[in-house]
């Protein structure tokens, strides 16, 4: 059985001091080996930004794509063999912006992947200019008289769009991360964990101070993770509370079939153990020519 230390490679990942980045990556190395992962038959998929990273400090099969593409790239992947635990990793700016049409149609399919955000609503690689979930009013380099519009809502996106399984985490609370990862990880279909991050270099908003008289668990109050209704109003408790309670936890949680389950191509063996030697690729492609 793998370890924390089979998970960790000898790389230091390069963050700036008290990023919590490093939280996340801690919490998924022990969530890996709750659930009994292995190092061989996991891949970890990042897009572009300071998590694209992950991909690099998770010592598993890795893949560093594209800017907003890391839900496209893991459905392939998790279609092309649907043995393997895929884990999509970016932050808000790559899953809610620019990959935002992925996330919807990701949510709706309901892969059998993991899709962890590392929220921390700005644009830090670029060095601090506003994401879709920067809070209305915040100054910062791209909206230095303030954020006009309002915040996407991620959970709430999720839940309408049908995803399977939503939760928020903190990076403030590793223990709470390494729970809700888990859960995650051991979920049959596509499981969102939305990770409020530290930034401290470029959000001084969203800080320690101000998450620390906020949050809260709400699982500890008695939600009903199956209730949608409920959990769709739990997802924007926080702007309606005019962000003075944030609540934490699993959010939703439902079991579906997964669009790898009902995949014809799968019925007798996976996909890539299909013989294509015998196609005939000009004719194929000529028929969409
Ligand atoms: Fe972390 Fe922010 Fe530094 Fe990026 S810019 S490594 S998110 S602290």
């Amino acid at each position: 059985m793998a370890t924390v230390n089979d998970f960790t490679p000898k790389e230091q990942p390069q963050w700036c001091p008290g990023c919590g980045n490093f939280g996340i990556m801690l919490a998924l190395r022990n969530a890996l080996v709750k659930v009994g992962a292995e190092t061989h038959n996991t891949v970890v998929v990042s897009g572009v930004g300071c998590s694209g990273k992950d991909a690099h400090y998770v010592r598993t099969y890795g893949y560093e794509g594209l800017h907003g593409r890391a839900l496209p790239l893991a459905t392939g992947i998790k279609l092309a063999n649907s043995r393997l635990r895929v884990i999509a990793m970016g932050g808000d700016g790559d899953g809610y912006g620019i990959g935002l049409n992925h996330f919807v149609q990701t949510c709706r399919r309901n892969i059998g992947l993991t899709y962890i955000v590392h929220d921390n609503a700005i644009y830090g690689l670029t060095t601090g200019q506003t994401s879709p979930t920067s809070m209305k009013g915040m100054k910062t380099k791209s909206t230095p008289h303030g954020v006009l519009e309002e915040p996407i809502h991620p959970l709430a996106l999720a839940i309408t769009s049908d995803a399977t399984f939503v939760a928020r985490t903190y990076t403030g609370n590793i223990p709470h991360m390494i729970e809700v990862f888990t859960q995650a990880l051991a979920h049959k279909g596509f499981a969102l964990v939305d990770v409020l991050q530290i930034c401290p270099s470029w959000n001084k908003v969203n800080t320690p101070e101000w998450f620390k008289t906020r949050i809260y668990d709400l699982n500890k109050e008695g939600h009903d993770v199956a209730d949608k209704i409920k959990a769709y109003e739990k997802a924007l408790e926080d702007v309606h509370s005019g962000y003075e309670r944030v609540p934490i936890g699993i959010f939703y949680k439902v079991d579906k079939p997964t669009y790898e389950d009902g995949l014809p191509q799968r019925k007798e063996k996976e996909v890539f153990e299909h013989d294509i030697s015998a196609i005939n690729m000009e004719k194929t492609l000529a028929k969409f020519i």
